[in-house]
């Protein structure tokens, strides 16, 4: 098989080697493990095989490598112009610069792609960075994952949060005295 890549860019790839089971990915799934919440692996009838679909959320969790996925960077605005993003991982590499900017260029609109295909197929897509699970920002981050979750469940569940007295008021027949309060307003 011939080698595709120079011994730089095969550098590159080995020091950002993606795989199914990354180590960022392994995170979210004991952390979502350890707080009970059941997921299926690389779900290969949807679109871009997802690596963590969580059925009984309508929700679909994306752990993406900052280098291979472009973090900070998207296909409308000039995508990759500057060498550094505001992700605190992300960095083209010195040479090359051209075969990486395309290569990653293209992961960003496969995502693109992706997320919209989900997305209108009635799924909560959620997208977790390498950079944000960096020991300083894990906890964070998984907490804050795991907040989104339920209130995406109690939203599914038709749980309401916020307690509006105008929405009561329409749904209740009304009674003499409030007719008449909120005819003196
Ligand atoms: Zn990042």
């Amino acid at each position: 098989m011939t080698d595709i890549f120079t011994p730089e860019q095969r550098h590159v790839v080995m020091s950002h080697i993606r795989s199914k089971d990354t180590r960022p990915e392994m995170l979210v799934r004991r952390f979502l493990h350890r707080h009970g919440v059941r997921y299926s692996l690389h779900v290969k009838h949807l679109p871009g095989h997802p690596d963590i679909v969580l059925r009984k959320y309508h929700t679909i969790i994306l752990v993406n490598g900052c280098f291979w996925h472009g973090h900070g960077f998207n296909s409308n605005q000039q995508p990759l112009q500057h060498e550094n993003s505001l992700c605190s991982i992300f960095r083209l590499p010195h040479s090359n610069i051209d075969f990486w900017k395309k290569k990653i260029e293209r992961n960003i609109c496969r995502d693109e792609k992706q997320h919209k295909e989900l997305t209108e197929m009635g799924w909560n897509v959620i997208t977790i960075w390498e950079c944000q699970l960096r020991p300083s920002e894990r906890e964070n981050t998984l907490f804050g994952l795991l907040r989104t979750l339920n209130l995406i469940l109690m939203k599914n569940m038709g749980v309401h949060l916020t307690y509006n007295t105008d929405e009561e008021d329409i749904a209740m027949p009304q009674a003499a005295e409030s007719d008449s309060a909120i005819e003196s307003n």
